[in-house]
């Protein structure tokens, strides 16, 4: 038997339980031995029988009488009277009738569990029996609790570790030693022993520092050696054009904030090495991402390459080009629209050009990075909305120029500082930190569902200033087993009552791209007074008159989300207002108090950390299969620590083929998490 045995293999493990712990993605030797423990019980403690006090405890006792009886139909209750030399006690078990088998043999058995004061007596509830052995599994030791495994007990999950232990007292070291040496961590053998049996609670502190340490330390590592491969490559040279970027700046319609103009350079710059940029442009929702894009892209086709500019949706998509385009165009810069919904001669007029050159600026959705899709001279990728991309997405469109283009991911999440420094390491980041001027903070209020007719009275007063108003529900249609809002309800009620005489525009996702569109566009030239819309419009979306947004059952969605989707307004000089509506009258979640209280993106993602822990967030959906086993993303210190090493371990050039499983962990987060 070995590591990567399968868990069948394992003895106690049968066909059935090796698919039930398959069913939570343990399937090998391996991966038992890394599914660590949600917590432990302390039954370390041995008391006898007249020193026992309520709570858990563990006795050692012989069975003295011991039987079993139906209570009601479904329920048998075992009953039976242990012994020790200061007393005797009972102990009774529900559903356990194999108890009898196990006890009646008169020897000496730990008992582990929870002693209680019932129907006028102390007794012993579902306790664990084992026999008296050096190495008790279920009894008598601080007993790890696993996350529970549909169908599988606890019990079983440490009966197959305790199985397993003899091969984790030979698990190899897969730290480098000098690693091991100057962050004082445990062997990897005795941190997984530790935590599967830990002799006290202090000591799996340590075990788990290093196993977590471990896990950022990899990440970190991969960062680095992304950076240095990235460092290696060789793209295009774009010069900067003093001329062109006046030119641009001076036809805008509004002054760029100081952050625009900074993110601005830093990306010129960067572009006129011959190191392809890899950098990340963050900023809070309406910080205005796109003009820098289109700055750059400005120059870009003016020195005679191409961008890409690719969209997470199809509404974002056509909103972008139809920006840039209006952008652009005074300056002969053409600008393409590559959708899913653009057939047939003019689809493949479109390749012809982008293949030619003749288009500058290819503004697109997934489409773009079919293989059909050739360019003539691919400099500058835009990335918007990186987040909502796979990472193989992502790789197809930089695979589409002679030499790697420079690439800018946008992203309005904002990324903790920690967070920054591990999942994007190897990016150098701007950050638009500033609003553009004149932008007042959107007023945003929980609202109780009780007093709608007031909030309809708000809204109507605002749409009678000629702003505009979106209302967004979770769900498309009505489900009849909850009073979850749909849109299609909600546009149907609102039409036909309290705003019978305003136009109001229905969008969600199961519409056709062409009529999503065509609905979006209205919203845009004001053909509608009221959006109700499912999170379809969370994305980018940009319509500077509407000024109000409802959000219903605003507890049903995540922080992140409804920062999003209040960044929907707030988009121009108006006030703007936010109206958190709560499912029930009862008292509103910290979360949604959080977006109450604050409007400031980096904040609440720092709140959003603690309140819902990194694995969550940064988790499978959202940063392809980055997510981390053990090692906490919010943990600065230990981060910091393993960036230090990390860094060193670089520059001492040491080779990684020596430590294999190392290797081997690493690349699988460079594949990860590079942009290349
Ligand atoms: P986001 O960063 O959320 O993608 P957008 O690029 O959509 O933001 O910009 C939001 C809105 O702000 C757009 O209507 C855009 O034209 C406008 N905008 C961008 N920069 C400025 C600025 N410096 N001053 C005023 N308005 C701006
Ligand atoms: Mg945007």
């Amino acid at each position: 038997m070995n590591l990567l045995s399968p868990l069948e293999k394992v003895k106690g493990v049968g066909i059935k339980t090796a698919e039930q712990f398959a069913a939570a993605d343990l399937t090998t030797v391996d991966d038992l031995i890394n599914f660590l423990p949600r917590g432990y019980e302390d039954f370390s403690h041995i008391t006898t029988i007249s020193g026992i006090r309520p709570g858990k405890a563990t006795i050692k006792a012989r069975c003295e009488k011991i039987s079993t009886r139906p209570v009601r139909r479904g329920l048998r209750l075992t009953t039976a009277t242990l012994a020790d030399d200061t007393g005797k006690l009972q102990a009774i078990w529900f559903n356990q009738p194999y108890r009898e088998t196990q006890l009646k043999s008169g020897e000496e058995f730990y008992f582990s569990g929870e002693f209680e004061f019932n129907y006028n007596r102390y007794q012993l509830t579902n306790p664990s029996a084992e026999k008296i052995s050096d190495m008790p599994v279920q009894t008598d030791r601080i007993l790890p609790i696993y996350r529970s495994i549909k169908g599988l007990k606890t019990t079983l999950v440490r009966k197959i570790l305790a199985e397993l232990r003899p091969l984790i007292s030979m698990l190899p070291e897969t730290l480098p030693s000098s690693v091991i040496a100057n962050e004082n961590l445990m062997s990897r053998k005795t941190a997984i022993m530790t935590v599967h049996f830990p002799d006290d609670e202090q000591i799996v502190k340590k075990a788990r520092e290093r196993l977590e340490f471990e896990e950022l330390f990899q990440l970190l590592l991969a960062s680095q050696l992304n950076r240095i491969e990235n460092a290696k490559l060789v793209g295009w040279q774009i010069p900067f054009n003093q001329q062109v970027v006046a030119d641009f700046v001076k036809q805008l319609p509004f002054a760029l904030t100081g952050a625009q103009r900074r993110a601005a350079w830093e990306i010129i710059q960067d572009l006129e090495k011959i190191t392809p940029m890899n950098r990340l442009l963050q900023g809070d929702v309406g910080s205005g991402k796109t003009v820098v894009a289109g700055l750059v892209a400005c120059q870009v086709a003016r020195a005679g390459f191409q961008t890409a500019i690719m969209a997470p949706t199809e509404i974002l998509a056509v909103q972008h080009a139809e920006g840039l385009a209006r952008l652009l165009q005074p300056f002969g810069v053409t600008v393409g629209l590559l959708t899913g919904s653009v057939k047939g001669v003019a689809r493949q007029t479109l390749y012809d050009q982008i293949a030619a050159g003749t288009v500058n600026v290819v503004v697109g959705t997934h489409a773009l990075i079919q293989e059909t899709v050739k360019f003539h001279k691919l400099g500058f990728v835009v990335i918007d909305e990186q987040h909502r991309f796979g990472v193989a997405q992502r790789q197809q469109l930089l695979n589409k120029s002679e030499h790697m283009p420079h690439k800018l991911a946008m992203t309005a999440t904002p990324i903790p500082r920690s967070l920054a420094l591990t999942v994007y390491g190897e990016l150098d980041i701007s950050i638009l930190n500033e609003l553009p001027s004149g932008r007042k903070p959107i007023a945003t209020k929980i609202w109780s569902p009780n007093s709608k007719a007031q909030l309809y009275e708000k809204i109507d007063a605002e749409l009678a200033t000629g702003r505009q108003a979106y209302i967004i529900c979770s769900l498309i249609e009505d489900n009849p087993d909850n009073d979850v809002k749909s849109v299609q309800a909600e546009h149907v009620k609102l039409q036909n009552s309290v705003f019978k005489h305003r136009r109001i525009g229905l969008l969600h996702g199961k519409l056709k791209p062409a009529d999503k569109d065509q609905v979006m566009q209205k919203f845009a030239k004001g053909e509608y007074d009221i959006l109700v819309s499912t999170t379809v419009v969370e994305v980018g979306v940009d319509v500077p008159n509407a000024t109000v947004i409802v959000i219903e059952n605003a507890d049903r969605f995540g922080l992140s989300q409804l920062h999003q989707l209040r960044g929907r307004v707030g988009r121009s000089s108006h006030q703007s207002y936010c109206y958190l509506v709560t499912s029930t009258s009862a008292k509103p979640t910290q979360r949604l108090r959080e977006v109450e209280k604050s409007t400031d993106g980096f904040y609440l993602a720092e709140a959003d950390l603690k309140l819902r822990g990194p694995g969550e967030i940064y988790g499978r959906s959202q940063h392809g299969a980055l997510n981390l086993q053990i090692a906490s993303l919010a943990d600065t210190k230990l981060i910091a620590r393993a960036q230090k090493q990390a860094k060193a371990f670089v520059s001492d050039n040491i080779d990684m083929l020596q430590y294999k499983q190392l290797a081997t962990q690493v690349q699988y987060y460079q594949r990860l998490t590079t942009l290349n």
